[in-house]
């Protein structure tokens, strides 16, 4: 078997067999990340030294019987937004151009802990703000089905370097539909886990009570196996709980479970392309033995508007520490013609030529909902609209198991086609953002082809019940290839 093509299972096995060794296979990826880096724009920093070194220690252990489990000696991604101890991390932006990560997240020392080789860095809109990686300082990632379309967003670097054969799996984060849009628009399958399922400790805060790191992977099991090594309760993140579940049976048919499509999203906000294939996944389940009923989820319609309120104030309040003083880089003025700017114009000056024309968009936004006069009328609205919308999900629940949506809209879409036009972008998260605002699971997985183009299946679970939606997608996964 070739050394990439690799998924965990497959290499972790291999390695278990000692076909080969886990320098040889991280070896294998650092030079298909040479060569294909350029033309695809995955990756932003890559630890060539480093991954090489993890990887070797990885053999060392291996050879005296001392493997630290299926993740020991893999070579994965990780978003620009996750801190890794003592290396660049720009999320994407110039505003921080030159900072190094003082620790580790929360997620990067489970990696490390469970000996993961991480190969470097992966390219993502600035401040995860986008659906496209076209919002990147960096430039644009593009996508390994037609390099003239995006990779989807915010986590399109790690996206594409999973879909590449860039890196076995990767991790991602998702405030409204990052990780499983991507996951989507590459033909991967991308987990966005029930907030305060994984520690948001060192990652680069977009939208507070949205945020949530998760995997992106080939397969089901992977992205499992990536979700069970980085979840669980974390002192250093309060919103974290307990661990709620024991490991599910794994089930080969779904005899007996209650699936909904709601009505909401099956209306005429997809492309028919999307809506084919989206329908014969819902069938594969059907055949599964699932029941399928269309239901009501009031208030999905006004889900995408209170995400882009509630957002945009938590990313104003977020991004206030990029000043150039406390962080963020500074201009400060002019040093040959010996002039200082001020307090003030320190500030301005950081400010507006750090971040980019998206990012002050939103912070300008959110500073307004959030400012004397408007917070009653846009924040606080917002956020009644989010405890209704939250009761939805509760009481559809009730109902059925699981809901089935498409992830997006459309399939990838070409690039600098939707760049100038907002609402367009922000369409992208139509299916998406309603998980985030309910803080509740879900997981896109490929179901078909559309004109060469791959297209996402959305399984949205209930509160803390990952492993089940990770179950059912698993048995879809199956009887679909
Ligand atoms: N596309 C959405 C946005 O631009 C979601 C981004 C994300 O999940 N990080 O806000």
């Amino acid at each position: 078997m070739s050394l990439l093509k690799q998924t965990i299972e497959s290499a972790g096995s291999s390695l278990e067999r000692g076909e080969f060794s886990s320098k040889e296979l991280t070896e294998a990826y650092l030079k298909q990340i040479r060569g294909l880096n350029g033309p695809l724009n995955a990756y932003l920093t890559v630890f060539e030294e480093d991954a090489t070194q993890a990887a070797q220690r990885s053999d060392e252990r291996r050879s005296r019987g001392e493997s630290l489990g299926p993740l020991d000696g893999i070579p994965l991604a990780i978003k620009d937004n996750i801190c890794v101890q003592g290396t660049r991390t720009t999320a994407g932006s110039k505003m921080l151009d030159n900072y190094v990560a003082v620790n580790d997240a929360t997620v990067i020392t489970k990696l490390k802990n469970v000996g993961a080789v991480i190969l470097g860095k992966t390219n993502m809109d600035e401040f995860a703000m986008g659906s496209s990686t076209e919002h990147s300082a960096y430039g644009v990632t593009k996508n390994p089905h037609d390099l003239a379309r995006v990779p989807g967003g915010s986590s399109g670097g790690s996206a594409c370097a999973v879909a590449a054969d860039l890196c076995v799996a990767a991790l991602g984060s998702d405030t409204g539909g990052s990780i499983r849009q991507p996951a989507s628009f590459c033909g991967l399958v991308g987990l966005k886990p029930t907030y305060g399922r994984v520690s948001r400790s060192g990652l680069i805060a977009m939208a507070s009570s949205f945020d949530q790191i998760g995997p992106l992977a080939k397969t089901v099991k992977d992205a499992e196996i990536l979700f069970n090594a980085i979840q669980g309760s974390d002192k250093l993140d309060q919103t974290t709980v307990e661990k709620r579940e024991t490991r599910k049976e794994k089930r080969e048919n779904l005899h007996g479970l209650r699936i909904g499509l709601p009505k909401q999203a099956w209306g005429d906000g997809m492309s028919d392309g999307v809506r084919t294939h989206v329908m014969e996944g819902v069938k594969i389940l059907e055949a599964l033995g699932a029941e399928i009923k269309e239901v009501d989820l009031p208030y999905a319609d006004e889900a995408l508007a209170v995400y882009y309120v509630l957002m945009p104030c938590e990313v104003s309040a977020n991004l206030a520490r990029f000043d150039g003083m406390r962080y963020g880089r500074r201009e400060a003025g002019h040093s040959l013609q010996l002039t200082a700017y001020n307090l003030f114009d320190t500030y301005a000056r950081s400010r507006g030529h750090g971040f980019g024309p998206e990012v002050r968009r939103r912070i300008m936004l959110g500073t307004y909902a959030l400012s004397k006069g408007y917070y009653d009328a846009y924040y606080r609205q917002a956020r009644k609209v989010r405890t209704l919308i939250r009761h939805a999900y509760e009481a559809v629940f009730r109902e059925v198991d699981i809901l089935v949506t498409p992830t997006a809209p459309s399939t990838a879409f070409k690039i600098g086609e939707k760049i100038s036009d907002p609402l367009a972008m922000y369409l992208e998260d139509i299916f998406t953002v309603g998980v985030n605002v309910a803080g509740v699971p879900a997981i896109s997985i490929s179901c078909g082809l559309h004109e060469g183009l791959p297209v996402g299946m959305q399984i949205i679970g209930k509160i803390y019940d990952d492993a089940s939606i990770l179950n059912i997608a698993n048995a879809f996964e199956k009887a679909s290839r």
